[in-house]
């Protein structure tokens, strides 16, 4: 038993540890689940410190109750809750205090037992409770699963021998009695469980996280190229050979940027992208191709509805007073379309196809949208609206 009561303090630490060098690189969560592991092996190890019988206690409770801190604190932190810190900061001062009077003043091993492990059942479990719904993908939810089941083997354990079996309240006999060696039992198992789920979940997070990242365009948050490909791919076949394809270019954007500043330019194109998330439909793939070149893929969609949607989206960003981002003038912009074929090999003929229609409408005179008709490109219907005979004055 003694050598079973080093060897979970060690497991603790290493886990500790690999959080630690995890969090070092900047992951907040990592860094809590550290500093929970790393607690936890210190309050395992308080049974065999060189002390008097009520400091062992006292030490014990006190890391103990931060270590449940900080894996509430870990778990708030991964599933970007809500953190209470102050509320939960307020509990263990006010459970310290209670241990303080039961451990210091009563002398009763029972209701320290029963403060303590209460205290630290709340520490975890309120936070499994905060974020159980926000659990999505497969390892987080057998994270919050391991969570849930040490909150209840931590009351089980209560309920089992404080109330049906009843300890007598002898300090030494404690020591070595059955309650120490359920508990490290349960502790020892589900300690690595809980580390290894924490890991598995701070792993793939961090693994979706870069992917995600690696997909963006960082300017405007649309997709990159690479998210694009790998968003229309995810496409069924079907979908992928029936809808419309649009490429959008700013006119004249050099010149936006010459006479204007870059971050004039740049707030100009954050809002075209924040304009097509508007006005798209949710079934919209939608990315900046770098550049001033935006594209889209609308699945489902006929040619016609295509065009007047491509119309209407022209004629707001044409319309747009962009005094507030510094830009003096009105700026105007070109929509290539097509519709997506049977007989395509890849998104990427829709995507020439939509490519030379735009360039038809770049050659017609910009501020327009061409339609791609096989050998032809035809204008789109076009209303004319107010701004446009402003533009054209
Ligand atoms: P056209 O009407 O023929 O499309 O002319 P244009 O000036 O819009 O096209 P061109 O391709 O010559 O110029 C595109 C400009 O886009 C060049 C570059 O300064 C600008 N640009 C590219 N990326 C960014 C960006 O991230 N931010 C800003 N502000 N400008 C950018
Ligand atoms: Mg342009
Ligand atoms: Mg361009």
């Amino acid at each position: 038993m003694d050598n079973f009561a080093f060897l979970l303090p060690v497991t603790m630490t290493l886990f500790g540890v690999v959080f630690l060098a995890i969090g070092w690189r900047g992951h907040a969560a990592a860094r809590a689940w550290s500093a929970g592991f790393l607690l936890g092996a210190a309050g395992f190890l308080a049974p065999i410190l060189p002390l008097p019988n009520k400091l062992q206690s006292l030490f014990g409770n006190a890391v103990f109750l931060a270590s449940f801190f900080y894996y509430g604190e870990a778990l708030l932190r991964q599933f970007a809750a809500p953190r209470i810190t102050g509320l939960r900061l307020a509990f263990c001062l006010l459970a310290y205090g209670a241990i303080l009077v039961v451990v210091v003043g009563l002398e009763s091993l029972n209701l320290e037992l029963a403060v303590s492990d209460t205290a630290i059942a709340a520490l975890l479990g309120v936070p499994v409770m905060l974020v159980s719904h926000r659990a999505r993908t497969l390892v987080d939810r057998v994270l919050v699963g391991v969570a849930t089941i040490v909150v209840i083997d931590i009351l089980v354990r209560l309920l089992i021998f404080n109330v049906f079996i009843g300890m007598s309240d002898n300090l030494a006999a404690f020591a070595s009695s059955t309650y120490t060696y359920y508990m490290q039992v349960s502790a020892g198992v589900l300690s690595v469980g809980f580390a290894l789920s924490a890991l598995g979940s701070v792993a793939f997070q961090t693994l979706d996280r870069y992917r995600a990242e690696a997909e963006r365009d960082p300017l405007t948050g649309l997709f990159n190229r690479r998210g694009f490909d790998a968003a229309v791919a995810a496409l069924s076949p079907i979908e992928r050979h029936a809808g419309v394809v649009l490429t959008f270019d700013i006119d004249h954007f050099k010149a936006v940027n010459d006479s204007f500043g870059h971050a004039a330019g740049d707030s100009v194109l954050t809002s075209l992208a924040e304009l097509l998330g508007q006005r798209l439909p949710p079934q919209a793939i939608i990315a900046r191709f770098g550049g001033e070149e935006f594209v889209a893929l609308v699945h489902s969609m006929p040619l016609a509805a295509g065009t007047a949607l491509a119309q209407s989206i022209r004629a707001e960003f044409s319309a747009r007073d962009w005094r507030p981002a510094g830009v003096e003038h009105a700026v105007t912009l070109c929509v290539g379309l097509t519709s997506l074929s049977p007989a395509d090999l890849s998104i990427h003929d829709g995507l020439a196809r939509a490519d030379r229609a735009l360039y038809a409408a770049k050659a017609a005179g910009r501020n327009r949208v061409m339609i791609d008709a096989g050998e032809a490109y035809v204008p789109g219907l076009r209303v004319v609206t107010t701004a446009d005979r402003a533009n054209r004055a």
